[in-house]
């Protein structure tokens, strides 16, 4: 068994992809899942007004359950909307509801508008310590995604490995120097994890090279197998380390999570990349 020690600062991930469907919610949940099991206190904040991390943790989401809407929107104290995964006492989740699909809109209004999630989660944070604060984002750079560049201290990008992986990137590097130029100085993009990989072909293993050759500092080692477990398990509202805890994707998970707390935040210091 692999022993990590906790302590100190929460480390605030942003999973960013301006991209769809390659893997941010999937990354999440069970990161999320994985870190929870290695003893991390964590906390998933859902700002997917899909709500796909919240139904993979089996937390209530429909219209009127308190949700990160309320928090961005209404001034709900953050601790209000927090509930607990079934999967793990040490799993937290703000869920998202359908509301949050208006809060784009409803947020260019608002006093501070890009930094209504980081005061809430400040001072909620200062009462309930968390190791992980890990934010699921839209597939878009809308004022959500801004909220949580602004919230987090790291970004972790899932990257898919097929051909246009690498197309869009620059446009989400360039969305990064803008953040911490304007918003916030202290975001670095820490973290690279290539997902979906299909050992049989040679593209999977060219895109992986390619996007190791450009990021050597970011990219983790663990690579996330292409596997119908991990895109079941949401389905039974649990992260693929629950539902299939000896399956290929639940155990790359776990080596992804061990990496990332090994490393600590210190590998989020070559800001800019
Ligand atoms: P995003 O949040 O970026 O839109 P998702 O995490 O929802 O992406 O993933 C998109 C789809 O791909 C989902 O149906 C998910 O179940 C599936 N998927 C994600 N990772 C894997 C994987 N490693 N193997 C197989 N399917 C996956
Ligand atoms: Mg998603």
């Amino acid at each position: 068994t692999i022993t990590v020690e906790f302590d100190g600062e929460p480390r605030i991930f942003t999973v960013s992809n301006q991209k769809g469907g390659v893997g941010k919610t999937t990354t999440t949940v069970n990161l999320a899942s994985a870190l929870a099991e290695l003893g991390a206190r964590v906390l998933v904040v859902d700002l997917d007004p899909q709500g796909n991390a919240s139904t993979a943790l089996s937390v209530e989401h429909t219209a009127d359950t308190a949700s990160i809407y309320d928090v961005l929107i209404n001034d709900l104290p953050f601790g209000d909307i927090v509930q607990q995964s079934p999967e793990s006492p040490n799993l937290l989740c703000a869920p998202s509801t359908i509301h949050l699909a208006g809060a784009e809109i409803e947020l260019v209004s608002q006093v501070a508008r890009e930094f209504r999630l980081r005061r809430a989660l400040e001072t909620y944070l200062q009462e309930h310590p968390a190791d992980f604060v890990i934010i699921d984002c839209p597939p878009s750079l809308g004022l959500l995604t801004i909220n949580a560049f602004t919230a987090a201290s790291e970004v972790l990008i899932p990257i898919q490995c097929e051909y246009y992986a690498l197309e869009g990137l620059s446009q989400l590097l360039g969305n990064i120097q803008m953040i911490q130029k304007h918003l916030n100085p202290e975001l670095a993009l820490s973290t690279i994890l290539l997902t979906m990989y299909d050992a049989r072909t040679r593209l999977a293993q060219q895109v992986a090279d390619e996007v190791r050759a450009h990021f050597p500092q970011q990219v983790l080692d663990a690579v996330i197998p292409r596997s119908v477990r991990v895109s079941e398990a949401p389905s039974f509202g649990q992260s693929v380390i629950a539902y299939d805890g000896t399956s290929a994707g639940a155990i790359a998970y776990r080596e992804a999570a061990v990496e990332i707390a090994q490393r600590g935040p210190q590998s989020a210091q070559n800001k800019g990349a």
